[in-house]
């Protein structure tokens, strides 16, 4: 064997599960993919954000709440490892309302949020209101006010994914690039992992490929049903800080760069268009009318990972035991779920038990019937 356990994939979600490994004294290798993949932890905005997550799924919801509480503990012990810094902030998060209609949409979200659990840490702020919380900001006409949730935060998603990196490595597991794997192959004890770089052997292997995952493991009939979604995003050069609050597509990060995005597309290219940088930057000066004199620096697009009903999946084989997959959209904000409660729960056999309502089995129509 060449590791306790093998992770398919070094992107936000398979370096913080093998992080997560690592950390309760595992042997882990993480085999990563070519320089050119498309990764969304490259792409991403960087929330650490629970309001609105999870409307229609509460265990998704609590996962998050879970991940976000867990967030500053775990950059402590992530920063106590390795070299790298990561720029995280958790003063709250506001969703920018532009119109009294939205508004009162955000306001009954919340509303019925709360009745789901008695969270009361999330609510509407009038304009008035926002006009004390940010003082250095001049709103358009057009804003209402606000929903303000003091869970939600924000951090850089490079910092994050470069650490955790460095961690794996730190910790005495090892993370191969350039390393695509091909094809997994049940053994009598245990997987073998084909890869570019090489045949691996491990009695555990999980695949958090991202949008690659279902091509490695639908050949061993464990079904992981994603599709991809394209986001565009915007960033300023660097502006005096204005924006102490990061809110739902428009923040500003600890190097004064104002990031605005991200759109919803069914697009397969990973272009970018006119079309797509004019609706995100008619809606931020909209908000703030002086960021149309910001100049841009950057537009980029990258696919979301999404399972069917937006939920993560985290499933083992029933065919194959030892055999896991994690796919899920908000890599970033999950990161500290994904190292203190999903991978110990891989690793203890308790996925099924603690973690039922993220099971692939979900969308199996006829064992749900
Ligand atoms: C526009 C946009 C905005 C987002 N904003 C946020 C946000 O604000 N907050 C948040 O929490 N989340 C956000 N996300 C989501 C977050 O980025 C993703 O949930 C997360 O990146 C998914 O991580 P992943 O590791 O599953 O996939 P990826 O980051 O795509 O990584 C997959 C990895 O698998 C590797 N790989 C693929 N195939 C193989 C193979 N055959 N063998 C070996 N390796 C392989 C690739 O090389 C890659 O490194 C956003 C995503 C997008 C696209």
């Amino acid at each position: 064997m060449n590791a306790d356990i093998i992770v398919v994939g070094g992107g936000v979600v398979g370096t913080a599960l093998a992080y997560g490994f690592a950390r309760q004294g595992l042997s882990v290798l993480v085999l990563d993919g070519e320089d050119g993949d498309m990764r969304a932890a490259r792409a991403n905005f960087g929330l650490v954000w629970v309001q609105g997550k999870g409307a229609k799924a509460p265990a998704y919801h609590d996962l998050t709440r879970q991940s976000a509480n867990l967030w500053p503990t775990f950059l402590q012990e992530l920063e106590g490892c390795v070299e790298t810094r990561i720029d995280y902030a958790r003063p709250g998060g506001l969703f920018y309302c532009l119109s009294d209609h939205e508004y009162e949409a955000r306001d009954a979200l919340n509303k019925r949020m709360h009745n789901q659990a008695e969270y009361a840490d999330t609510r509407m702020v009038d304009r008035r209101e926002l006009e004390r919380m940010m003082p250095a900001v001049t709103f358009g006409s057009e804003v209402v006010g606000a929903s303000y949730c003091l869970a939600d935060g924000h951090a850089n998603p490079l910092q994050l994914l470069a650490a955790l990196q460095q961690a794996i490595t730190a910790l005495g597991s090892k993370l191969l690039f350039r390393s695509t794997v091909g094809s997994i192959r049940p053994e009598k004890t245990g997987f073998t992992v084909h890869a570019t770089s090489g045949s691996f052997r491990a009695p555990k292997v999980v695949v958090a490929a991202g949008l690659a995952t279902p091509l490695l493991t639908e050949p061993l009939g464990f079904t992981i049903p994603l599709r991809s979604e394209r986001g565009q995003l915007l960033v300023t050069e660097r502006l005096a800080p204005i924006l102490p609050y990061p809110a739902s597509g428009l923040r500003q990060t600890a190097d004064g760069t104002v990031m605005i995005g991200a759109t919803k597309e069914e697009a397969t290219d990973r272009g970018v268009t006119v079309a797509s940088a004019t609706k995100l930057a008619l809606r931020a000066t909209r908000i703030i009318p002086a960021l149309s004199a910001a100049r841009l620096v950057r537009q980029w697009s990258g696919f979301r990972v999404m399972p069917p009903d937006g939920s993560p999946i985290y499933a083992q084989s029933e065919r194959y035991p030892g055999l896991f997959a994690a796919a899920c959209h908000s890599g970033v904000t999950l990161a500290a779920a994904h190292a203190a409660i999903v991978a110990p729960a891989m690793i203890a056999g308790r996925l099924s038990r603690d973690l039922a309502a993220f099971s692939n089995g979900r969308f199996d129509v006829q064992k749900c019937a």
